[in-house]
């Protein structure tokens, strides 16, 4: 951040009194510009022993295979955050959703949540920001040219899960380290 959002004046980095971390400060109107992570939000649908997946037309991670699945925005739940980027990417509706997966990516500053649901009807299609969507067998799933780890540790929750036919919700955070996708 360079420039005071309320005023336009520069901003510099300093600790505020009271507080214990670096913020972006305006000294021109005292405002403190607060930065927290962003939410994104997906859904992991399914139709009978299909998973519906999307492989991305746009930056990062154009060409690779993702759930549908996007940032939050304001005025919004989490829920229809999910909902609304399945419709968007994917053109396909849910019936109703169980909270599946928290995955928290600390070193971009982001929290991945994934719901569960079956497609309310077999309607799907790519939408602007898909190349194509496709449903997929457990077998068929592209692990190789997955687009996310956050996608890649849902799916693999999810079959373990079907195996034993329970579905609890999965909580982890992903370490800084690892490569974006690994076999
Ligand atoms: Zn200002």
């Amino acid at each position: 951040m360079n420039f005071c959002s309320q005023c336009g004046k520069p901003v510099i980095q300093r600790i505020p009194e009271g507080d214990s971390r670096l913020r972006y400060v305006c000294e021109h109107c005292q405002t403190i510009h607060y930065q927290n992570p962003n939410i994104v939000a997906g859904c992991l649908a399914t139709l009978g022993d299909k998973v519906l997946l999307c492989r991305r037309a746009i930056e990062p991670r154009l060409g690779f295979w993702t759930l549908p699945a996007g940032f939050m925005e304001n005025g919004e739940t989490i829920e229809q955050a999910a909902r609304r980027e399945t419709v968007e990417e994917a053109c396909a509706t849910l019936s109703e959703l169980a909270l599946y997966a928290i995955i928290d990516v600390p070193h971009i500053n982001q929290v991945h949540v994934f719901y569960r649901g079956e497609m309310a009807t077999e309607d799907f299609a790519a939408g602007v920001e898909s190349l194509e969507v496709q449903l997929f067998e457990e077998a068929d799933i592209p692990w190789q040219d997955l687009a996310f780890l956050t996608v890649r540790r849902t799916l693999e929750c999810f079959f373990a899960d079907r195996r034993r036919q329970a579905y609890p919700v999965h909580t982890s955070a992903l370490p800084p380290s690892r490569p974006i996708h690994t076999s």
